[in-house]
């Protein structure tokens, strides 16, 4: 039986794999920008362009995230149904101006990926409370911040969070794997 309810369930590299979306919009920029796999730090951007071409190239990708291209990952349908059953209520927590809640919106109910609420913000870890009982992300400074409060927190592995796999929280290769842990951790 479920403590706490509430999931907070990432967008970007969570439930699809935004880095290579991103990866096209930053190679328009500089097409000697590294490859993802090659992204083990945040400020990969550095030499190849600017910040600012940086977070323009992250907006870029979010102003169209409703493509038909832009699909998410295989099992991101059934990984948030299978929470639903569970009794999870589910907030999608995506890092990203509220301006394209639009297109997060369209993207979301077109590929039937439930959820309870969206928020979208640069500021997520507020909604981590005494309610929270999972944190699905990749980024290691959410994860971090999740298991501070007391939170389970889990993720896909990447080459940006990989270094942090120590630190309290757990990542895996696919979010079948990510749901049977979060199952298990609350039956133990
Ligand atoms: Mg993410």
């Amino acid at each position: 039986m479920i403590k706490n309810n509430k999931a907070i369930v990432d967008i970007d590299n969570t439930l699809w794999h935004f880095c290579d979306a991103f990866y096209e919009e930053l190679r328009k920029i500089n097409k000697n920008f590294p490859t993802p796999d090659r992204w083990t730090h945040w400020d990969i951007w550095q030499g190849y362009c600017t910040e600012a071409d940086f977070y323009s190239a992250v907006n870029a990708v979010h102003l169209k995230q409703h493509d038909d291209n832009y699909l998410p990952y295989p099992e991101a349908q059934d990984f948030l149904i299978n929470l639903k059953e569970n009794g999870y209520h589910i907030t999608i927590a995506s890092h990203r101006s509220p301006d394209y809640r639009k297109q997060t919106e369209i993207w979301l109910e077109k590929h039937g990926l439930v959820h309870d609420e969206l928020h979208l913000s640069f500021h997520k870890t507020q909604l981590f409370t005494e309610y929270t009982d999972v944190v699905v992300d990749d980024s290691p400074h959410v994860l971090e911040k999740a298991v501070n409060k007391g939170v389970m927190a889990t993720g896909l592995l990447f080459p940006w969070n990989r270094d942090y796999a120590d630190n309290g929280f757990m990542l895996f290769r696919n979010l079948n794997e990510i749901f049977e842990h979060i199952l298990k951790r609350n039956s133990d």
